[in-house]
């Protein structure tokens, strides 16, 4: 049995069912959950491990719920900078055909760095090309060195141009195989209990590049496991128009049509999602993967995020995949949520708190957990504290140092606790040698784009 101590954070911010900031706040681990949230005198005086938050604002680690990591590696590709959706995949999809297992191992690991130091405790990844022998695998063990909680989402494409798809032939996978090793990575990885590090998500690509045969199927295999199911929806007006040209369907009724709905399924984007399909989400209980910066970068437009939340979707932050990002901070798009759903809809639209909501138990419920999210005796230890004395949070800070987290330049975190684990101490990433990891991150990077 390990204990650790984390106390004096000047505001703790526990996202409870009160949603109680206590000042002077602090948490008591055992064994990588939280036993015990209050004023630091209030809490047990002696821990295996302590460490002072003083000067910090701790909160519950952030979760992402949806990335594509391997993009990491084509990050403002010329050519892909000023595209929409159909075009940016067309000038990348022949660069990604290059991907290597190493690259996958690599790129992941850089991707949650960057997760990681900026808040991040859970996220999700979605990977849907294997080329050159790429399993999902090499996604999964490379999250475990790092120490990040991770949901795998084995993604797929079915249908290439030759089948009206958007993907190039050579980039898509027989439907049998993709089934077949969906199943293997369920019962090699999956971990359902509670606190669990690991999971499993079924996650065919999108309605533009797999078959509807292999939307059901993909929906009974994950149920007949208890997992979730993800793909990309509604992205933007190409989308919807592909959607209604081929299946005579907008995307939420597509999704209805192959039992795609329901508390365990989430799609990511949903920028266009009308409003039978908002309807549809609530009664359903289906989950919204909010990406604000891709949305703004592809020009894809404005997710109805505040109409979302108020019919009762459950709606999480997520930075979506690199390469059209090109930022892995979540605190940062947790901000950018903020700021577009006041463009879109008015000053009053989302607050600081409200962004910090939907990115804490809003992320957690997305993913279909109720052990992160918040911090309250019994969940999984996963704290985050940010810094208070920075420039970039000057004369915010002693105003309302919760909220300058979201106003401000959105800093890196000083501390990171996973599964009661310390992954980041200080601003150090523990588990990982950063500068040797970038530097092999740029020498892949530019062989990727050099193989073709
Ligand atoms: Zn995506």
């Amino acid at each position: 049995m390990t204990t650790l101590l984390l106390n004096h954070a000047d505001v703790l911010v526990t996202m409870d069912a009160e949603r109680h900031e206590i000042r002077d706040g602090g948490v008591f681990i055992r064994d990588g959950v939280i036993e015990a949230v209050g004023p630091s005198d209030s809490l047990p005086a002696y821990a295996d491990e302590v460490v002072s938050l003083a000067g910090c604002v701790a909160m519950p680690g952030l979760v992402n719920t949806h990335h594509h990591m391997y993009q990491s590696l084509t990050r403002a590709i010329p050519g892909a900078q000023d595209a929409e959706l159909f075009a940016w995949l067309r000038r990348l999809y022949p660069i990604w055909a290059g991907i290597t297992p190493e690259m996958i191992r690599v790129s992941t690991q850089t991707a949650m760095a960057e997760l990681i130091l900026s808040g991040c405790t859970t996220s999700s990844d979605h990977l849907y090309l294997y080329p050159n022998g790429a399993r999902l695998d090499d996604s999964i063990e490379a999250a475990a060195e790092i120490g990040m909680r991770f949901h795998a989402a084995r993604g797929s494409m079915s249908v290439g141009e030759s089948a009206g798809g958007l993907p190039p032939d050579r980039l898509v996978e027989d439907e049998a195989a993709i089934l077949k090793d969906t199943q293997r990575l369920i019962e090699t990885w999956h971990n359902p209990a509670r606190h669990a590090m690991q999971r499993i998500v079924v996650a065919p690509c999108s309605p533009f590049s797999v078959s509807r045969d292999l939307m059901r199927e993909a929906a009974n295999l994950a149920r007949s496991f208890g997992v979730s199911l993800h793909t990309h929806l509604a992205e933007n007006d190409n989308d919807i128009a592909y959607s209604r040209e081929k299946f005579a369907m907008t995307p939420a009724q597509y999704a209805e049509s192959l039992g795609w709905v329901g508390p365990d399924v989430w799609h990511a984007h949903c920028v266009k999602l009308d409003a039978e399909g908002i309807a549809l989400f609530a009664r359903t209980g289906t989950g919204v993967a909010h990406c604000p910066c891709s949305n703004m970068r592809l020009a894809s437009g404005i997710a109805p995020i505040p109409a979302m939340r108020a019919a009762g979707v459950p709606v999480g932050i997520a930075v979506d995949g690199s390469a059209s990002n090109d930022s892995g901070h979540l605190l940062a798009e947790t901000r950018q949520a903020m700021l577009l759903a006041r463009v879109g809809f008015g000053p009053a639209a989302m607050s600081a708190r409200q962004a910090l909501e939907i990115a804490t138990l809003g992320g957690a419920k997305v993913l279909g957990r109720d052990d992160i999210g918040a911090l309250a005796p019994g969940m999984s230890a996963d704290i985050v504290a940010f810094g208070l004395d920075s420039l970039d949070l000057t004369g915010a800070a002693v105003h309302d140092p919760v909220a300058a987290l979201l106003f401000c330049t959105p800093p890196s975190v000083r501390h990171s606790i996973i599964n009661g684990r310390r992954i980041v101490s200080d601003g150090t990433l523990v588990p990982i040698d950063l500068p040797v990891l970038i530097e092999r991150h740029n020498r892949l990077a530019v062989e990727l784009l050099n193989a073709r």
